[in-house]
Order: structure tokens, then C-alpha cells, then sequence
């Protein structure tokens, strides 16, 4: 009997248990649909358009720190209906990664915490009846407006590289470099005599994390998930190059990781060949500035990126680089009302001696998003007193070279090797704001370690190219 009961609750605390795991990991909405007022009733309307690391961070701040506030209304209008967790893309090249896992969903997440969304294509602002215009002549008002419409290549007017590199700025981007490689080899798989150089020769662009990380993806791909599936062709015989302008890779980290970094691209015989400028990319070779040219079919620009061209339609102040200028607040200075924050703003940085802004990062734009939410939530409430000079705190970088090793700087401390490859995969698990994301990210990773992933071109032929 005892033992009937002690089995009993044993059983009931695991239901309870399991019922309160599954409320954590499903927080409900902060209204039912019955009572969600529309946007446009709030006395107070706050519009957020875009909703990646700026913008989502800072409608989240806002919604957060207004849950016992029934005057301020939040609406989010992006592009896209997810959030890219740009850390992970470059994983999706060799399939380490998942893009549903780094394609997190908007929606889920805004309305939980109490905003609106909608998804459209910001076209332009009426400044004067404070609304702003998206597709199909819609108009949305508002009392505050955030923008934080992100960044996008910059080729710099290199001729070719717009018609003839593939780049990295999205997912699909990703997606499509994976394809490319795939694509490559069942056509080498097909030829019979001899294979041209340049279809198995890939040349990544830029020496910054995206294009190091890209260069060590692609390495990953050819030689531990595509080598097995392709016994006809030598995985060796890929060339993977990395080229960089200006003296060394990874301009941002010390020198001692940068070290480490070239040690690993070596190992992974990716050639990497610094102080060298790209001048020209063609349908099959990349011209370097002295004359040399490599034989290439397959190039990938990572080498620069600019405020995202769709601000320069909305009649507001833009520095030299495009970014929108703002002052101390985050404000677009003589636009009461109107902030701007992420890669399509130009923020000075009060603590970089070189007087160079603050830099277009993730970590960057979570900061301006939480500091933006107060400013905004002070200037709603007339206290002038309480807006805060914006001051960008760098927590470090982290830059992963295949799925066992990365090089980190988190806060001063310095460290590479697999060690470092655990932090990189932690840190940004931790970072994953859907729950479903980070579940399944984790259980791939386990997976990962007992079976090799399979990896396939789901696209046709015609869309990759
Ligand atoms: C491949 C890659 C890897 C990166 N890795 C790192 C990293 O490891 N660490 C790091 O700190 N930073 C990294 N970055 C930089 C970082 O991603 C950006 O600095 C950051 O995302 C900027 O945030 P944001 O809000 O300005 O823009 P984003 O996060 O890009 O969000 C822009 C939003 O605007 C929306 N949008 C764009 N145009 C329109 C329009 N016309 N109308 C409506 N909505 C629009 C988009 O849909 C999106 O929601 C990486 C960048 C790239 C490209």
C-alpha cells in the first residue's frame, strides 16, 4: 500500500512538474485575443519598423517595462515575419546549423509579450501627419518611431562582384552558397576529362568573422559532409581562399587569436593571402589588384556592408557612411519623436579615441534596442531628465572556424580551440529566443556527434545561380 502510494505521488509530482515546464517553455499572451485593443487605439503609439536585433530588442524592452500600462500600444513592421540570428548563418553553409533554428519566429515572440505585427516594406514617412507608408499605400501613425532597418553588402563599385559573387546577407544567401557547392560537384561528378580548375576553386572575400567563418563552413561541407556522399572526386582538390585587403584577418580581435585563427585556416589548407585587393570578378576569375588572377567560378563577397539603402527614402539626416544621424539619445536630431538605432544609424562612440562610430554589430544593436526603450518610454513621459546618453559597452567577439574550434574574447579573456567551440555554441544557445529553437539546435548538436548530416540540394539548378 506504501509503496502504491509513494508510486502515486511520484507519478503526480512528475505530471505536475511536467504541466509547469510546459507553461514555462509557453509563457501565454500578455492579452487574449478578445482584449487586445488595436494599435491605433492606444493614447500612445510606439512604431518599431524592423525587427531584428535593434528593433525586436527594443519593442521587447518597451513591452516589458509597460506590462501594468494600458496607454502604450507597440506595433512592429518588418520585411520578413522572423528575426535572423545572423551569428548562426554561416552554420547553415555546411549544414552545422538548421535555418529553421535561425530564422526565429517574430510573431510568436511579439505578441507573448504584447505588441503588434505586421509584416510590410517600409516605403516612406509623412512627417508632417506623423505616419509612416508601407506597401499597397497603407499608412501606420505613430507618436515614437524606432528604426532599425539593418545593413546590406557594400561592393564598394568593384566590377562583377554585384553580377557575379554570391554574398552573405541573409539566409537564403546561406542556403544558396551550399547549393553552389553542391551544384558544383554533381556536375564534376558528370565530366568526363579534365575538370577546369575553377569549378571546384572557391574564393570568399573579406577577412572579417563573416568571411573567416564562411571559409571554415565551406571547408566543413567539402571534406566531412560531402566527401563520403562524392568517392569520384578528391576533396582535396577544392581550393578554398580567402582573401583580405588589408594586413591581417580578424582586424578586430588581438593579435594572439588572429595567430591562432591563420594556425587553423592553414591546417584546414584554406590559402589565405592578405594585403591583397579583389578588382574585378568575372563569370569565372577573380582579378587581383598586381596582375594575378584566380581561376574561380565560385566567389563569395563578404567584404563590406553598408546601411540598408531603403533610409535614404525617408527624408532624414545621413552621415557620410548613409547611417542616419542621431545624437547622444539615439534621437534623429531637430525630428522630435524619431529614433534610429542598428547598422542603418551612425552613433558616435564616446568611449573610441579614433572618433570611429559605434561598430555594426548584434551585440551593438541589442544595446542601442534597451537603451532606446527607455528614452523613448522618459520622452513619452515627459521626464527629460531621466533620457540617457547612449554608451556602447563592448562584451567581446566570438568567431567560430568549424564546429571544433573557435577563437573568443569575452571581456578581456582570451581563448581558441575546442574549448572556445563549446562557449561559442553555449553562448549563442543561450542567445536563441525561441525555446523551440534552442531545444532543437541543442539535439542536433548531440546528434551531430554520433551521425554525419546528410546533406542535399533541395533547390532546382536555376534558382541557385
Ligand atoms: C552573416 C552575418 C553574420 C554576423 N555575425 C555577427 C556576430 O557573430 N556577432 C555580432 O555581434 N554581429 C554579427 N553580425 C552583425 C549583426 O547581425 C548586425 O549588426 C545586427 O543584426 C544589426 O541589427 P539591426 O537591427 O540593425 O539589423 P537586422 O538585425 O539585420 O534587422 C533588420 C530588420 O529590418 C527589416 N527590414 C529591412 N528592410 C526593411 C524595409 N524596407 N521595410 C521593413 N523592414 C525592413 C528586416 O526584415 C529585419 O527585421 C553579422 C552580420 C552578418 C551579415
Amino acid at each position: 500500500m506504501g509503496r502504491l502510494l509513494k508510486g502515486g505521488l511520484a507519478a503526480g509530482g512528475a505530471v505536475l512538474a511536467l504541466g509547469a515546464l510546459r507553461r514555462a517553455l509557453n509563457p501565454s499572451p500578455r492579452y487574449a485575443a478578445w482584449e487586445k485593443p488595436g494599435y491605433e487605439k492606444f493614447e500612445k503609439k510606439v512604431l518599431v519598423v524592423g525587427g531584428g536585433f535593434g528593433g525586436f530588442t527594443a519593442a521587447k524592452e518597451i513591452c516589458d517595462h509597460t506590462k501594468d500600462r494600458e496607454d502604450i500600444g507597440v506595433l512592429v513592421i518588418a520585411k520578413d515575419n522572423f528575426f535572423t540570428f545572423w551569428p548562426m548563418v554561416a552554420g547553415i553553409v555546411s549544414s552545422d546549423i538548421d535555418t529553421r533554428n535561425v530564422a526565429q519566429p517574430l510573431r510568436r515572440a511579439l505578441i507573448t509579450a504584447g505588441a503588434s505585427f505586421r509584416r510590410a516594406k517600409l516605403n516612406g514617412i509623412d512627417h508632417e501627419n506623423k505616419k509612416i507608408k508601407v506597401d499597397d499605400g497603407l499608412e501606420f501613425p505613430y507618436d515614437h518611431l524606432i528604426i532599425s532597418l539593418g545593413g546590406q553588402p557594400n561592393f564598394f563599385g568593384i566590377p562583377g562582384v554585384e553580377e557575379h559573387a554570391l554574398h552573405m546577407r541573409g539566409i537564403e544567401d546561406a542556403e544558396r552558397i551550399r547549393n553552389r557547392v553542391i551544384e558544383r560537384f554533381e556536375e564534376v561528378s558528370l565530366m568526363r576529362g579534365d575538370i577546369p580548375e575553377s569549378k571546384l576553386t572557391f574564393v570568399v572575400i573579406g577577412g572579417g568573422p563573416t568571411g573567416v567563418e564562411v571559409a571554415s563552413e565551406l571547408h566543413t561541407l567539402v571534406h566531412e559532409a560531402l566527401a563520403p556522399d562524392y568517392p569520384n572526386i578528391d576533396s582535396h582538390r577544392v581550393r578554398i581562399f580567402l582573401i583580405e585587403g588589408s594586413d591581417d584577418i580578424l582586424q578586430e580581435l588581438d593579435p594572439v587569436l588572429r595567430r591562432a585563427a591563420r594556425t587553423r585556416l592553414a591546417n584546414q589548407h584554406i590559402e589565405v593571402k592578405t594585403g591583397t585587393l579583389a578588382e574585378e570578378v568575372t563569370a569565372n576569375c577573380v582579378r587581383l589588384k598586381g596582375g594575378e588572377e584566380i581561376a574561380a567560378e565560385n566567389v563569395i563577397w563578404t567584404a563590406g556592408n553598408r546601411p540598408n539603402v531603403a533610409i535614404n527614402d525617408l527624408d532624414l539626416p545621413v552621415d557620410e557612411r548613409n547611417g542616419i544621424k542621431v545624437d547622444s539619445y539615439l534621437q534623429v536630431a531637430d525630428y522630435p519623436g524619431i529614433w534610429a538605432i542598428g547598422d542603418c544609424a551612425a552613433i558616435h562612440n564616446v568611449n573610441d579615441e579614433n572618433g570611429r562610430g559605434v561598430p555594426p554589430t548584434a551585440q551593438a544593436a541589442s544595446q542601442e534596442g534597451k537603451a532606446v526603450a527607455k528614452n523613448v518610454l522618459a520622452a513619452i513621459d515627459g521626464r527629460e531628465e531621466d533620457l540617457e546618453e547612449f554608451e556602447y559597452k563592448p562584451m567581446g567577439q566570438l568567431v567560430e572556424l568549424g564546429s571544433d574550434f573557435a577563437v573568443n574574447e569575452v571581456m578581456g579573456i582570451r581563448f581558441s580551440g575546442r574549448l572556445a567551440a563549446i562557449f561559442w555554441r553555449l553562448a549563442y544557445l543561450a542567445r536563441l529566443s525561441s525555446p523551440q529553437s534552442k531545444a532543437q539546435q541543442a539535439a542536433d548538436w548531440i546528434l551531430g556527434l554520433f551521425i554525419r548530416p546528410a546533406v542535399t540540394q533541395v533547390h532546382s539548378r536555376k534558382s541557385e545561380e
